[in-house]
């Protein structure tokens, strides 16, 4: 039996990656965290019967110790709670479905023990690649992508041709107001960005697809994982959401994954690697698929997409700052302290302001994050 344990049970990518557990019956989950969704977390200990649960507050980590007495679970808080699930001895794998920053620590701390991971916590890659990746390599644990996008492009790589990979073509929906012009958006509110076309997701991850920032993060995720330059990395606008995502060889060949929206696939498959397994679900009809359609994606309205390039293209503190930026501008938007078009505005003023540091530590992220906050604070 396989043994995971994961960060962020309770969001969208936990709970569908315990429905597969449920599913196929032959993982063996060891540990969870959660923030403080104490109530569905319990019901998972008691379905799951993990060894060890975390929860971000230590009240409600003390609610729940006295809400699960009755079983043999350890629950432990904050961050050191975080790392202690992270490294929990028995699992091989670490599903990363917790969102923001925050994964950084435990997602190095996992790889440094040992730990496969399934990587859906896209902003550590993007602010941390140039750690996490050589650091994987070093301890020979494989970094498994659970970001639908990057599943298709490691899917689509399979075959062991990554030398001869010559273009990454990631494909975006477009989101919820595709076709729309800056001024048009000016008006825009939390229920409005909340409604993704084809995926149902996370609230940040929603907001983030709304404003192609999501998009901007999977090109810098993407040069990590797969040795790119973001400018080896097209954005391709297919607001069907069947074509996953292209990659491109040096002859011209371009070879794509295709399926029904369903996160359930990329997790499968990160879990099961390099197995593939039944997965109920719904199937694509090509009988009656109508088109495919491409568009290019729009980096004057959606410029958070613009600066997700820049970002990438210079690397160091810089992707921090653009990742810390939109982190608080959407926290911020969802408050409804702040209008939609100020989520990019937000992180051009932070990127503008900041002196780039190159390959910095991940304390020196961590602290660039920090700064990030505090020139918001000071300036919003
Ligand atoms: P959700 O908001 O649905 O879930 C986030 C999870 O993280 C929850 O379990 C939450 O706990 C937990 N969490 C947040 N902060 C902490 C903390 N400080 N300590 C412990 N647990 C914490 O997010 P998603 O599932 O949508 O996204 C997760 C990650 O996966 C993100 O990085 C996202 O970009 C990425 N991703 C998501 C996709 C999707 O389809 N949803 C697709 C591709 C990538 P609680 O419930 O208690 O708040």
């Amino acid at each position: 039996m396989k043994k995971a344990a994961i960060l962020g049970s309770t969001g969208s990518i936990g709970t569908q990656t315990l429905e597969i557990a449920r599913t196929n019956k032959d993982i063996g989950i060891t540990a969870l965290a959660a923030r403080n969704n104490i109530t569905l977390l319990e019901e998972q200990i008691r379905e799951f019967r993990p060894k060890l649960a975390a929860v971000w507050s230590r009240e409600k980590a003390a609610e729940l110790r006295s809400r699960v007495r009755d079983l043999e679970v350890k629950i432990v808080s904050g961050m050191d709670g975080l790392l202690e699930v992270a490294c929990e001895p028995e699992a091989e794998i670490l599903v990363t479905a917790i969102v923001g920053m925050i994964g950084i620590l435990p997602t190095i701390e996992a790889i440094k023990a040992g730990k496969d991971i399934a990587l859906a916590n896209k902003e550590t890659l993007v602010t941390a690649g140039h750690i996490i990746m050589p650091l994987a390599r070093e301890k020979d644990v494989s970094i498994l992508p659970v970001d639908s996008e990057h599943s298709a492009i490691f899917q689509s790589l399979q075959g062991g041709q990554e030398k001869a990979l010559h273009k990454i073509l990631l494909t975006a929906s477009g989101g919820p107001f595709r076709g729309k012009k800056r001024e048009e958006l000016a008006d825009i509110q939390v229920e409005d960005a909340l409604k993704h076309p084809n995926w149902t997701m996370g609230r940040k991850i929603t907001i983030d697809s709304s404003t192609m920032v999501n998009k901007g993060l999977e090109v810098i995720e993407a040069k990590w994982l797969f040795g790119m330059s973001v400018d080896q990395i097209q954005v391709v606008v297919q607001p069907q959401s069947i074509i996953h995502s292209m990659v491109e060889y040096k002859d011209g060949a371009v070879i794509a994954q295709l399926g029904t929206p369903d996160m359930k696939l990329p997790i499968q498959y990160a879990l099961y690697y390099p197995e593939r397994r039944y997965l109920p679900g719904d199937r694509l009809d090509f009988s009656a698929l109508s088109q495919i359609t491409f568009e290019q994606p729009d980096m004057d309205t959606f410029f958070g997409l613009r600066l997700a390039y820049e970002a990438g293209r210079a690397g160091g503190t810089l992707p921090t700052v653009f990742n810390a930026a939109n982190e608080r501008a959407v926290a911020m938007f969802l408050e409804r302290e702040i209008r939609y078009l100020e989520i990019p505005e937000m992180i051009q003023a932070c990127m503008e302001a900041h002196k780039n540091l190159a390959d910095p530590t991940v304390e020196e992220i961590l602290k660039t994050e920090q700064e990030t906050y505090e020139f918001i604070k000071n300036r919003w």
